[in-house]
């Protein structure tokens, strides 16, 4: 099984629309940054999709997606749910399940409404069955649990995995060895414990300045450290750092720890 990283970006992408900064005038692929989202490939053949873009379509593409089992959704903001309206070419003879915390559920289909009402036929919209996710617990407090605890996609079993972006309670998701945690800035301890035992971790780390719904490199550091995976990628990143400027602040910054920038079209191997 493999995880493809199809976009590596915080919410504007990089580059910036009319940004002249050196990062966004790079001509290293890996600096430019789509939205962050990834796709699950298990070698049984079911495809699954971690939020869609509004970059989906040329992530679809790039990627040579054929098929789509299910789509995992973070949360509802625009940078991870605008390229909805295009999971349509996968939804010609059933619906997709679009798995999704409770809330997000709910603004999907109130942002994409016309998709949940009847139509005439020929609209050309997506038909997805959006499934949602209940998270029960303290919200701000350290435990956080997700029912049901996982879902499975054909052969494949994925876990959420709630965590914090600011104060709104996500997901992140973890697939046998594989963890992908996106807009996060705080992880709860129950969230730890289902984390126990990843090899691999995609994480956000939106840049080295601290922000108030994002962790900053030092924080996402301190995540991977408490974790304790092989490898760890940062991903949502901004246009602060270049890919080559980031691998330099972790030399100086993390050495001996492997860790790196993610980029668009990163393959991570995944074990169930
Ligand atoms: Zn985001
Ligand atoms: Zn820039
Ligand atoms: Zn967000």
């Amino acid at each position: 099984m493999e995880l493809e990283i199809l976009g590596s970006g915080t919410s504007h992408g990089v580059p910036v629309i009319g940004c002249d900064c050196a990062v966004c005038a790079s001509t290293d692929e890996r600096d430019n940054r789509m939205r962050a989202s990834a796709l699950v490939r298990a070698d049984t053949g079911e495809t699954i999709l971690i939020d869609a873009g509004p970059e989906f379509r040329l992530q679809a593409i790039r990627a040579r997606i054929r098929r789509l089992d299910a789509v995992l959704l973070t949360h509802s903001h625009a940078d991870h749910v605008h390229g909805i309206d295009d999971l349509r070419i996968f939804s010609r003879t059933k619906p997709i399940p679009v798995y999704a915390e409770t809330s997000c559920a709910l603004d999907v289909r109130e942002r994409f409404s016309y998709v949940f009402r009847d139509t005439q036929e020929g609209g050309g919209k997506p038909h997805l069955e959006t499934i949602p996710l209940v998270l029960g617990g303290e919200p701000g407090g350290s435990e956080l649990r997700c029912a049901p605890a996982e879902v499975r996609i054909g052969t494949v079993t994925a876990t959420p995995v709630p965590v914090f972006h600011g104060n709104v309670p996500v997901l992140g998701w973890r697939i046998g060895d594989t963890a992908y945690l996106t807009d996060c800035n705080r992880i709860p301890d129950s969230s730890f414990r289902a984390l126990s035992g990843v090899r691999n971790l995609v994480i956000g780390a939106l840049r080295e300045r601290p922000h108030s719904t994002h962790f900053s490199f030092a924080q996402a550091i301190g995540a991977i450290d408490r974790i304790g995976p092989e490898r760890a990628w940062f991903t949502h990143i901004c246009h602060d750092f270049s890919h080559e400027g980031i691998r330099d602040w972790l030399a100086k910054n993390a050495p001996g720890k492997k860790i790196e920038p993610a980029h668009d079209g990163l393959r991570v191997s995944v074990r169930q």
